[in-house]
C-alpha cells in the first residue's frame, strides 16, 4: 500500500461517481426510476439498452446538463452544485463526448482544445497550447492542428472532441454514442482512442452499440430499459448469459 492510501484509506476506496435514488420526469414520463449506481475510480462502464430507455438522460444528469427531481449525485465525494461557478468547475471535471462532435466551426482544431483550458481552467495560453498539441498527438490528429473542423473527417473531428474534453483534466469521461454518426471505416479509430484511454486508467461511462468495444474494454455492462437499470454484470457474463427477458430480447436483436 502506498503512503497516500494509508493516510486516506476511505478516500482510496470511495467510488468516484455515486448516484443514489435518482428520479427524473419529463412531464408524465418517468425517465429515470430510482437509479442507484456507484462507479469506481478507473472503472469503464458501458451502458446499453433500447432507444428511449434513458441512457442519454442518465449521462446528462451526471454532468448536470439535466437536473434530477429527487436523489443525489456525487462526484469524488462532492454533491453536484446547482449552478454558478461551482457548476462550471464540475462540468470541467466531467468530460462529455456526444454523437455530434459539437466543435466550434469557426475556430481551428488547436483553438478548440485551447479555449476551455484558458477560459474555464484559467491556464496560461502557452501552457494551454502545449497541452493541446500533446493531446492532439495522443489522439492521432496532431497534423490537423491548424485546420478547421470542417476540413477533417468525422472520425478525426470526434477525436478532436475527445482531446478537447481531456484538456479539462476530467475525473470521469462520459461518451454518448460517440461513433453513431460516423461512417463505418472511422468507427475503429475512435474506439481505439477510447480503448487507450481506458487502458490508461480513465474512469468512463460509455453509451454505445459497439458490442465489441463493450466486450473488450468494459469492466461492467449496465442494461437499461424504461428508465431503470434492469441488469448489470461483467461483459462476459452479460453477453453469454443475460438474466432478464428484456436483456435477452435486446441482445437477440442486436447481436
Ligand atoms: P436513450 O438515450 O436511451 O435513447 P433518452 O435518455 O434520450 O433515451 O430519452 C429517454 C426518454 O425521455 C425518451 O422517451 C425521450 O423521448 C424522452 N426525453 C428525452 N429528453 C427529453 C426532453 N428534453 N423533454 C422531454 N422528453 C425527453
Ligand atoms: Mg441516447
Amino acid at each position: 500500500m502506498t503512503e497516500s492510501l494509508v493516510k486516506h484509506p476511505s478516500a482510496a476506496n470511495a467510488p468516484l461517481v455515486v448516484l443514489s435514488g435518482v428520479n427524473k420526469h419529463f412531464g408524465a414520463l418517468h425517465v429515470l426510476q430510482d437509479i442507484n449506481l456507484e462507479i469506481a475510480q478507473g472503472e469503464v462502464v458501458v451502458l446499453i439498452g433500447p432507444s428511449g430507455s434513458g441512457k442519454s438522460t442518465l449521462c446528462r444528469t451526471i454532468n448536470r446538463l439535466e437536473t434530477v427531481d429527487s436523489g443525489t449525485i456525487t462526484i469524488d465525494g462532492r454533491p453536484l452544485p446547482a449552478e454558478g461557478r461551482e457548476l462550471a468547475r464540475l462540468r470541467a471535471e466531467v468530460g462529455m463526448v456526444f454523437q455530434s462532435f459539437n466543435l466550434f466551426a469557426h475556430k481551428t482544431v488547436l483553438e478548440n482544445v485551447v479555449l476551455g483550458q484558458v477560459k474555464v481552467r484559467k491556464i496560461g495560453r502557452d501552457r494551454a497550447v502545449r497541452t493541446a498539441r500533446e493531446l492532439l498527438e495522443r489522439v492521432g490528429v496532431g497534423a490537423q492542428a491548424d485546420k478547421f473542423p470542417a476540413q477533417l473527417s468525422g472520425g478525426q473531428q470526434q477525436r478532436v472532441a475527445i482531446a478537447r474534453a481531456l484538456a479539462m483534466n476530467p475525473k470521469v469521461m462520459l461518451f454518448d454514442e460517440p461513433t453513431s454518426a460516423l461512417d463505418p471505416e472511422m468507427i475503429n479509430e475512435v474506439l481505439e482512442v477510447m480503448r487507450q484511454l481506458a487502458a490508461d486508467g480513465m474512469t468512463m461511462v460509455v453509451v454505445t452499440h459497439e458490442m465489441g468495444f463493450a466486450r473488450s474494454a468494459a469492466n461492467r455492462v449496465l442494461f437499461m430499459a424504461d428508465g431503470r437499470i434492469v441488469e448489470q454484470n461483467t461483459p462476459e457474463a452479460f453477453f453469454t448469459a443475460p438474466r432478464s427477458d428484456r436483456a435477452k430480447d435486446f441482445l437477440s436483436k442486436i447481436l
